[in-house]
């Protein structure tokens, strides 16, 4: 794909041309600002456990239309029912931003804001049942996304649109059933028939404290080039303890449905630890999984590099 074309060769071009001028402009990129993205964090999990069905999960879902709102992003809600953990007809939302509606070259960013309603994988028995606060597993994702917004307010794109899907009850599964009920939905109910992007990417777990990122191998199979670019640029930029280029093995991930069912190519960031039963980090789907284990430079890297895949696609 044509995606060769962003990162080192353009820089290179560039600096040949003349180096005594100043980058272009076009070639600008953006701070992110983890601390914004760890308030957003925060925010998110003073509703308490984000599980549809509750009262935390309605006023969750009202926060982050708004902030997007705030952020000039258009935002809908669509509404589905799930089943899951034996309950049924459960009111659940895709929330659904759009950022220059007309841009035929189109990035999607996605990430699930539900947060699981039991914590099966907790050591301590009396808790497993509890809901957990998902300051990792879901709230990460979603606040390098509001940031990133709030990045394409103050610069704003002119070449590329940008497609943000929240992603509701992501996390609400067991065994190999009824994970990733919204992207299941959004897929087969695109917001707007027919929708396609260049490609997507998805934030899961980008947040804790030593998390590495490595190639989930359905998406890397659906398309190499596309993920060794966005490695290789993590490399050049410094991130290279953060993201290695190694496979990670297969991940049900809201990603998959959105390369099977709607044929765009995509990546999904997650944090994966080789040798853990699961392959994830060890506060996964425990009470571990709050503010404690965030880190506001993995929020930065991952936040960073988001900034540099964007930019370069809009330059
Ligand atoms: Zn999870």
């Amino acid at each position: 794909m044509a995606f060769s074309a962003f990162g080192i060769a353009c820089k290179q071009d560039n600096n040949k041309s003349d180096t005594t001028q100043p980058k272009k402009k076009d070639l600008f990129i953006p701070d992110f600002n983890q601390d914004s993205a760890y308030v957003y964090i925060e925010q998110q999990l003073a509703f308490g456990p984000r599980v549809p069905g509750t009262k935390a999960h309605l006023e969750c879902r009202d926060y982050l239309v708004n902030k997007l709102e705030s952020f000039g992003v258009k935002t809908q809600l669509q509404e589905f029912k799930a089943n899951f953990l034996d309950q049924n007809n459960v009111n659940s939302y895709n929330i659904i931003g759009t950022i220059n509606p007309n841009a035929t070259k189109r990035i999607l960013l996605s990430a699930h804001w539900d947060s699981r309603m039991i914590a099966d994988k907790d050591d301590n028995a009396d808790m497993k049942n509890k809901p957990i606060l998902g300051a990792d597993d879901g709230a990460s994702g979603v606040a390098v996304i509001l940031e990133l917004a709030s990045v394409f307010h103050k610069y704003p794109l002119e070449n590329l649109g940008i497609d943000i899907v929240l992603f509701d009850a992501e996390d609400q599964g067991k065994d190999n059933e009824n994970w990733c009920l919204g992207a299941k939905y959004w897929t087969t109910h695109p917001h707007r028939p027919g929708y396609s992007a260049k490609y997507g990417i998805l934030l899961d777990m980008v947040g804790a404290k030593g998390a590495t990122f490595r190639y989930e191998a359905n998406a890397y199979q659906f398309d190499q080039e596309l993920h060794e670019a966005i490695w290789t640029l993590a490399g050049d930029l410094g991130y290279g303890n953060f993201f290695i280029p190694q496979m990670s093995g297969t991940i049900e991930d809201d990603h998959y449905y959105i390369m099977k069912n709607m044929g765009i190519p995509m990546v999904d960031i997650i944090n994966t630890k080789m040798g853990n039963q699961g392959g994830f980090g060890d506060y996964h789907h425990t009470h571990e999984d709050n503010l404690d284990i965030i880190n506001k430079r993995t929020l930065q890297v991952v936040g960073k590099l988001m900034c540099n895949v964007i930019y370069r696609e809009n330059a």
